[in-house]
């Protein structure tokens, strides 16, 4: 039995951070983790005890808790039950598992798809099971945590280039050995920063170079494009990803992940990737969640008018005020505070009036020291009140923290 106050390794690591995070917890300045007790239609949440306007969610189209969803996933369990009867390959897969594929495909506009049971499995085991030793990996620095430890579970070499910086990329494909197997990806949208990836050239450089060209759509499904399908309908380049991998986690409320794409590349996932295997299938209940949201982004097309109309108003609006919100274009709003401290005080400031925001610090990894930021989201279920209301909130706290000059 370990001795609290041993002096290992682990014990260190554990103390060190128990002492740094009751510092914050002391001063009211630790946000995580704060649980929401009940769902008020989506603009709204009760999170302890208090009604707030929620400015953190990734239901970009406002569908959680859907009356529709919610009723699929009540059929489903009665049909079904809670669980399946194991992995997919083995006795875990339903009708409705078979359905949702093909509801995905349809929507992205590919000839097959296949499921994981979550956007992380998806990202950190496909990308080792199509590539290998001697192959070549480009990742843009910024993507997803999920696909850079994807890049670590394979044997490929990795290679990084500058954010959304195609010269550099072209610069990275052009050393890589010619005739070597290359496999690049990046996120659609960046899910720190909101802003979109290059396809255009990105596309170019991947066919000029022979590299396969896999897209993570986590924020960009039910956001970009007319009628919510993606980056490839927002550039009017339909066909240009060979691996469209997306979540059934944001703009679709329920768990789980998937690849849509080629059906000979879909068979081999099936055959050859250790998360679709050695994991259980997805769960009844988010199948069939999962395969009504796509049904509605279809149906409710008001959905993505309204979300592509709250976005624009909320970083003009921020911007108008004086906020540095990078080159967001998306539904995620970045408001860059700097120091950890700061971005701790605008959001104890916002929360105390009523809009839940939430900070993203510089020492967790997700972005670079000195950009600490309130990472702030806006979803279709707002209404124009909603959002001029939190941007009132957040000017007035940033004139008070300091944040805005
Ligand atoms: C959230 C996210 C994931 C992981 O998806 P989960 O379904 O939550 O595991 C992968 N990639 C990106 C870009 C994400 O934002």
């Amino acid at each position: 039995m370990i001795n609290k106050n041993s002096k290992d390794g682990i014990s260190d690591k554990l103390n060190a951070l128990s002492a740094y995070i009751e510092y914050f917890l002391n001063n009211n300045l630790y946000f995580y983790d704060q649980p929401l007790t009940e769902l008020k239609g989506g603009s709204k949440v009760i999170i302890n005890g208090r009604e707030m306007g929620m400015f953190a969610s990734y239901s970009y189209l406002g569908l959680l808790g859907h009356p529709r969803i919610n009723q699929a996933a009540k059929a489903a369990i009665d049909r079904y039950g809670t669980g399946t009867h194991g992995a997919r390959l083995l006795a875990g897969t339903l009708y409705l598992h078979k359905e949702l594929e093909e509801t995905i495909a349809e929507f992205k506009n590919t000839e097959a798809a296949i499921t994981f049971t979550s956007g992380y499995v998806t990202n950190s085991t496909v990308i080792g099971a199509l590539t290998g030793a001697g192959d070549y990996v480009f990742s843009d620095t910024l993507n997803h945590a999920s696909i850079v430890d994807g890049c670590r579970l394979s044997k490929a070499a990795l290679v990084r280039f500058d954010h959304n910086d195609m010269d550099h990329l072209e610069k990275r494909l052009a050393e890589a050995p010619a005739g070597s197997t290359k496999l690049v990806i990046a996120d659609a949208v960046f899910s720190m920063e909101g802003d979109i990836v290059d396809l255009p050239r990105l596309a170019e450089l991947c066919r000029a170079y022979n590299a396969w060209l896999m897209i993570d759509e986590a924020h960009s499904v039910g956001v970009l494009g007319k009628t919510g399908r993606g980056i490839e309908e927002h550039f009017g380049m339909d066909g240009a990803i060979d691996i469209k991998m997306g979540t059934l986690s944001k703009t679709i409320p329920a768990t789980g992940g998937y690849i849509a794409g080629r059906k000979d590349l879909v068979f081999f996932l099936r055959h050859f990737c250790r998360g679709y295997i050695y994991s259980a299938a997805l769960p009844p209940s988010q199948a069939a969640a999962a395969g009504e949201a796509f049904k509605l982004i279809i149906e409710e097309p008001w959905r993505v008018e309204k979300l592509h109309e709250n976005s624009t108003r909320f970083i003009s609006g921020l911007k108008q005020r004086g906020f540095n919100t990078l080159n967001t274009e998306t539904a995620i709003v970045p408001i860059i505070c700097g120091s950890i401290e700061r971005s701790l005080m605008l959001t104890r400031e916002v929360q105390r009036h009523d809009v839940f925001v939430l900070p993203i610090v510089s020492n967790a990894g997700a972005v670079p020291e000195g950009s600490s930021r309130l990472r702030t989201t806006v979803t279709a279920a707002h209404d124009a009140r909603d959002i001029d209301y939190a941007m009132d909130v957040l000017y007035k706290a940033g004139k008070a923290t300091g944040i805005l000059g």
